[in-house]
């Protein structure tokens, strides 16, 4: 039996210092990632500091020299989100990410910091009977030689090739999002894009969070974006699994010509991929879905495949040729 202590603070600089004070401490959100970990052995803090009752449960409509945004609550529930009126007519990507995830129990539970910031489904990761680099650094890489079906095919490294399991993430990533943190320090922003990392040799680290910072809201803001936006994601059955490949995309046409674009892509890498080499080869030129293949290629180029995930290649491009040609039916 291990001890473990628990502490529900009334404020948020409180639960920044008990975290930040103690390298052994945690945050918990809705619990829905962080106490399977427990149960696991994955994980064995000695101090669970429930972010949960702090006034950071609200969506609130804000206005920005760029036009209207939003500014989210940390707390959140993936499913008050999901169905909030303004984030479904404003940011439809983030309500399409949210409603493919999980179950509606676990949507209903999680929060928006916690879905952002759960951890990697990676089969070996959550069996501490295997080696694994990210649970324990320096034990080696069991999915380099085993289950590949989930594993990257950009920006992995020899030390770890898993995939970020968060579909909001790769709606936020599209989206421009900026992610607002509490530290010992004081407040700080990030840019949605930032907040993950690749693997490197540091896979063990996820984020580029600093023990002890607290998510306290994430920002979006509509009018820097395309007005229409959507997400898809590809998977082994119609609900409750996690992507094998997945597509934010949102897109803005001046008769035929693509004055905006924005592509991210879930599935393929340790963080959010945001293709903003396939963005560029569409920007100012004629949507056309072959456009959208060819400037996918471009993007994939940096690709590395085993026979095991080669398919994610092709159904990332067709996946992403799919949403963005379903924006322009939508729009016509
Ligand atoms: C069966 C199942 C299927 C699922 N399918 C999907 C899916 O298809 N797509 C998908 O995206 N997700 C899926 N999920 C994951 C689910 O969405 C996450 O478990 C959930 O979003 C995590 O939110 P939480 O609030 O419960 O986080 P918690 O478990 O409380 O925390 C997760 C992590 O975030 C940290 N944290 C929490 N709040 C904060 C904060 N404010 N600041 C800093 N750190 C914080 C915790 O320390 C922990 O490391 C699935 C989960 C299950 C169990
Ligand atoms: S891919 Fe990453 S998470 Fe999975 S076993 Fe390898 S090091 Fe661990």
């Amino acid at each position: 039996m291990r001890e473990l202590a628990y502490l529900r603070p009334d404020d948020a600089a409180s639960a920044v210092e008990a975290v930040a004070g103690n390298p052994a401490a945690r945050f918990v959100g809705g619990g829905t990632n962080l106490v399977d970990h427990l149960k696991l052995g994955v994980t064995a803090p000695e101090l669970l500091v429930d972010v949960r009752r702090l006034p950071m449960d609200a969506v609130t409509e804000t206005e920005t020299p760029d036009g209207p945004g939003l500014r989210i609550g940390a707390n959140v529930r993936n499913s008050d989100l999901a169905a909030h009126p303004l984030v479904r007519s404003l940011f439809p990507a983030v309500s399409r990410a949210l409603l493919s995830g999980a179950s509606a129990q676990i949507r209903h539970q999680a929060t928006t910091a916690g879905n952002l910031l759960q951890r990697t489904r990676c089969v070996y990761f959550q069996d501490v009977t295997t080696p694994c680099n990210k649970r324990e650094p320096g034990t080696g890489c069991s999915a380099l030689e085993g289950y590949p079906r989930y594993n990257a095919i950009l920006g992995a490294s020899e030390a770890c090739v898993t995939t970020h399991p968060s579909d909001l993430a790769v709606a936020l990533v599209a989206l421009d999002a900026t992610v607002v943190v509490l530290g010992p320090d004081g407040e700080r922003r990030v840019a949605m894009g930032d907040l993950h990392r690749l693997p490197g040799d540091r896979p063990e680290q996820d984020t580029t969070l600093a023990h002890g910072e607290l998510v306290t809201a994430v920002e979006l803001t509509a009018g820097r974006l395309p007005r229409r936006s959507t997400y898809y994601k590809a998977r082994d059955r119609a609900s409750y699994a996690f992507a094998l490949v997945s597509v934010a995309g949102a897109l803005q046409l001046d008769d035929d010509t693509v004055t905006d674009v924005r592509l991210a892509w879930g599935g393929v890498a340790h963080r959010p991929w945001r293709a903003t080499r396939a963005e560029d080869a569409l920007r100012g030129r004629p949507f056309s879905e072959d456009a959208v293949r060819a400037a996918c290629e471009e993007e994939l180029a940096a690709a590395s495949t085993s026979p095991g995930t080669a398919f994610k290649v092709p159904m990332v491009r067709n996946a992403s040729a799919l949403v963005l040609t379903r924006l322009v039916r939508e729009a016509r």
